[in-house]
């Protein structure tokens, strides 16, 4: 962001490096040269460890290796301790892959509006359904892309034939590219029980999912296996998932939770910011950006940049109920580091938000 420190800008460049060599389908094709965003990275690493007298990563492979073996507080970069958890790291120790903070922290390293870059296929899709009159379409894709981190061939014809996608419907595949062997095992694709992302096979025979939400509480398991030979579909880049796919799922529950008399929710609205629209008539209507982030301190920097400069203010920011049984003061950084001088954006957890509306809905009622 903008107002970062240097060493925060080259640690956001670093995120950015790995996110991209995470990309590269085939790690042996990375080789020199690299592309430029990588060898950009390892460049200013070396010379910022050459101003700093600390010995730098010699090569791409040893900087990956910074990653998983360092964390935070020992790599060469002076951050404030109130942003980051200085014993955190940017790869994931049992999948080898960039940690949700790491892809935090690239985003907002190339954007200053997180919330909007953080698709751009999603926001190229909002813009098309707007411009054809789309609308209901849009809202269903975004739910059938909620519900379907992975599909078969098969099954993504099946889901194009079941929902109603418009002339949207040629554009669900664009959401979908080949999976990996990563996710192979013994013959098959192992999608996550509780959120239907497909898992690594890990360590000691154990399971690893990427979204934080399983790995937080009992053991990783498998649910219905995929045979590989059905030719199976992963849902678009891991910031997709992670920043788009998830809270949707969020945002789907938050619906179901307001199915109440006197209000009317609105998922995905193609016209204008938000993921809901909530309205209790008479009372008040929400624009409704619901939000996932593993840290609590980067989210409230982003909120502060999109509400400062893209004017996003009147929203109400909810996060995904997990965030805040992990972390009971969630909230409270959330909103320390979204707080600016002339205002402090709504910010409010799943529960939190669902029971503010219906007392809303209540007073309205009896008023
Ligand atoms: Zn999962």
């Amino acid at each position: 962001m903008a107002d970062d420190s240097e060493d925060e800008r080259l640690l956001g460049v670093v995120a950015s490096a790995l996110v991209a060599i995470d990309e590269i389908a085939n790690l042996t094709t990375l080789q020199m040269p690299y592309p430029p965003v990588v060898q950009r990275a390892l460049d200013r690493i070396a010379l910022h460890c050459l101003r700093r007298h600390a010995s730098p990563p010699k090569s791409v492979p040893e900087l990956v290796r910074w990653g998983y073996q360092r964390p935070l507080g020992k790599w060469p970069l002076r951050l404030p301790c109130d942003v980051y958890s200085l014993d955190e790291y940017l790869i994931d120790q049992d999948a080898g892959v960039p940690t949700a903070l790491c892809h935090e922290v690239a985003l907002c390293a190339e954007t200053d509006n997180p919330f909007r870059e953080a698709s751009r296929q999603m926001s190229a899709m909002a813009g098309l359904a707007a411009e054809r009159n789309q609308a209901a379409a849009f809202s269903t894709m975004r739910g059938v892309l909620a519900a379907h981190p992975v599909l078969t061939n098969k099954l993504l014809n099946e889901v194009r034939f079941t929902n109603s996608l418009g002339t949207l419907d040629e554009y669900l595949g664009v959401f979908y590219r080949p999976i990996g062997l990563e996710y192979q095992l013994d013959g098959a694709v192992h999608p996550c029980a509780n959120c239907g992302t497909p898992l690594r096979p890990a360590a000691e025979q154990s399971w690893w999912c990427e979204r934080e939400e399983c790995r937080s509480g009992q053991a990783v398991s498998p649910g219905k296996a995929l045979d590989w030979d059905a030719e199976i579909l992963i849902q678009g880049s891991r910031r997709h998932r992670q920043f788009v796919s998830g809270p949707d799922r969020a945002a789907q529950r938050i619906a179901s939770g307001l199915e109440l008399p006197g209000v009317r929710v609105r998922l995905w609205p193609v016209h204008g910011p938000g993921d809901l629209l909530v309205d209790v008539p008479g009372e008040h209507t929400w624009t409704v950006m619901v939000v996932d982030w593993h840290s609590p301190a980067l989210l409230g920097k982003a909120i502060a940049a999109a509400v400062d400069r893209h004017g996003t203010d009147s929203a109400a920011w909810v996060v995904a109920q997990h965030r805040t049984r992990a972390d009971p003061g969630y909230l409270e950084i959330v909103r320390r580091h979204a707080a600016m001088a002339d205002g402090k954006p709504q910010v409010r957890d799943e529960e939190g938000f669902t029971a503010m509306v219906r007392r809303r809905s209540e007073g309205s009622e009896h008023a």
